[in-house]
């Protein structure tokens, strides 16, 4: 289970239905509680385009980091949790949601399990991953990726907008 090491583990949050800005707040809020360690960082919010052939509205994304003791699949689960009590719903793939979780990066792992691949494998592709992770964390180095500063060079940023505190109150 625990070993009582702490890991800085790299969570990404989005969705696209209902109020995301407050869903997400009370994931971080949720983890916050269950880290119990004054270390967290959370980046601005984010408006990007979707991805993918499904028509919707545009989302809203963040990542945080964390410190925590949880082991991977621990960590997962009460991701999982999260999302669910969130009232996670998701027909279609890539389609509209109200609120994902990704575990982007557990310290300097490299895991690859049929439950759970980390770093998350669209890490490098998606704009509302890099430009956030960068705001909180620009000297990165992803496992089996490189330099985060690298990535974001060959990543366009697709319309991504960062929201002023106002603006995400209001999105
Ligand atoms: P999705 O809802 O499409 O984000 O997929 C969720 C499922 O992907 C989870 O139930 C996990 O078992 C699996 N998964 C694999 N790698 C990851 C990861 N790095 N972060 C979150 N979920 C993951």
């Amino acid at each position: 289970m625990t070993n009582g090491e702490l890991h800085t583990v790299y969570i990404g949050f989005g969705g696209n239905i209902g109020d995301v800005a407050n869903n997400i707040a009370a994931a971080r809020q949720t983890l916050d509680g269950l880290f119990r360690v004054n270390a967290n960082v959370h980046s601005s919010l984010y408006l990007s385009k979707p991805h993918g052939k499904v028509e919707q509205d545009d989302f809203i994304n963040a990542v945080s980091s964390f410190q925590t003791s949880l082991a991977p699949m621990q960590l997962l689960k009460e991701m999982i949790t999260i999302e669910n009590t969130l009232g996670r719903t998701r027909e279609i793939h890539w389609g509209p949601r109200t609120i994902d979780l990704d575990l982007l990066l557990y310290g300097e792992e490299v895991i690859e399990t049929e439950a759970l691949t980390v770093p998350h494998r669209h890490i490098q592709d998606r704009e509302f991953v890099l430009y956030p992770l960068n705001e909180i964390a620009p000297d990165l180095v992803i496992p089996e990726r490189g330099p985060l500063s690298i990535l974001l060079n060959c990543c366009a940023d697709n319309g991504l907008k960062r929201l002023e505190e106002q603006e995400a109150v209001q999105a």
